[in-house]
């Protein structure tokens, strides 16, 4: 059977080193602080809204919420963020994605100062990525190169494969694979003979979006398989864009959803958060 990497252990892990990181700072009079921005009431956004602030509560980073109504003009919120921007005491600055229709993401996403772009989207954030230089990375990938890592995956000149190119979660992980020298391919709808080119991989991340599409056809034998994806099946249950009942017989380590992917997220903003803190 196949090693499964337990997103939720080490990302309670990561948690912890945080929290004595924090307390260490405290003690030398540094106080860090998250303002979280949520526009309207979407149900989905409230629940990652509030694990955020749970997390920050536990780690001892102060957390400032910002609860704005759905017909919040796009004026008013960058108002706010202007705000934020400005305040000393503030170090970090997410906007919960997505917004109401009125409000154009990337013109608020601009609008960060980069210095406190806890999510890693603005352009400047993803330049610096691109050219090897320092800035906060995208939460989600950034968190896989830790799981690969603490679980003991070599990335180093591996053949690694990424089905997906969105802007938060394939091209930032292809960069991240790259800057830990694997050699990388990014497959994507237009991708021709899919199968033949994740069975190349070593380490195949696949963010597609589409439940459960990975079945062992397009898995290489003992490949580590990476499943980003989250989904509610037909009995409501979660499942990831992998068949990982398929699939995990065939390879050499996989990340279960729930339990994988997804808990890095939060403990990779709670440490650019730390870092934003940290670097005044
Ligand atoms: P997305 O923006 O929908 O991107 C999906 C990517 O998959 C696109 O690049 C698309 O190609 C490609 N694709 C779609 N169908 C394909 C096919 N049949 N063959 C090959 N490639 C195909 O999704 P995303 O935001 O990156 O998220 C991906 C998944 O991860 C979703 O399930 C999402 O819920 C999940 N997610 C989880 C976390 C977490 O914390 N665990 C965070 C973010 C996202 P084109 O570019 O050609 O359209």
């Amino acid at each position: 059977m196949p090693q499964i990497i337990d997103g939720k252990a080490i990302s309670a892990q990561i948690k912890d080193e945080l929290k004595e990181k924090v307390q260490r700072l405290k003690e030398n009079g540094v106080h860090i602080c998250l303002a979280v921005v949520q526009v309207g009431d979407d149900p989905a956004s409230s629940v990652y809204v509030g694990n955020k602030k749970k997390a920050c509560a536990y780690i001892g980073i102060e957390s400032l919420s910002y609860e704005l109504p759905a017909e919040t003009t796009q004026e008013e919120l960058l108002r706010l963020i202007g705000e934020l921007n400005g305040r000393a005491d503030v170090n970090g600055i997410l906007v919960q994605l997505p917004l109401p229709a009125q409000i154009d993401e990337d013109a608020v996403i601009r609008a960060i100062d980069p210095k406190k772009d806890v999510d890693g989207f603005h352009p400047q954030s993803v330049g610096a990525l691109c050219i090897g230089q320092p800035g906060f990375v995208s939460c989600t990938p950034a968190g896989i190169i830790q799981l690969l890592r603490r679980s003991g995956v070599e990335i180093a000149g591996k053949e690694c494969v990424v089905i997906g190119r969105s802007n938060i979660v394939g091209k930032p992980m292809a960069l991240l694979l790259l800057r830990e020298n694997a050699t990388v391919t990014v497959a994507h709808s237009k991708t021709r003979n899919l199968q033949e080119v994740t069975r190349r991989a070593d380490i195949l991340i696949v963010a597609v979006g589409k439940p459960r599409m990975i079945t062992r056809e397009y898995v290489k034998e003992g490949a580590v398989v990476i499943d980003v994806g989250v989904h509610r099946n037909e009995n409501n249950k979660l499942c990831g864009d992998v068949d990982y009942e398929d699939v995990a017989p065939v390879c050499s380590a996989i990340t279960p959803v729930p339990g994988g992917v997804g808990p890095m997220t939060i403990a990779m903003l709670m440490n650019n958060c730390v870092e934003a803190g940290s670097a005044r």
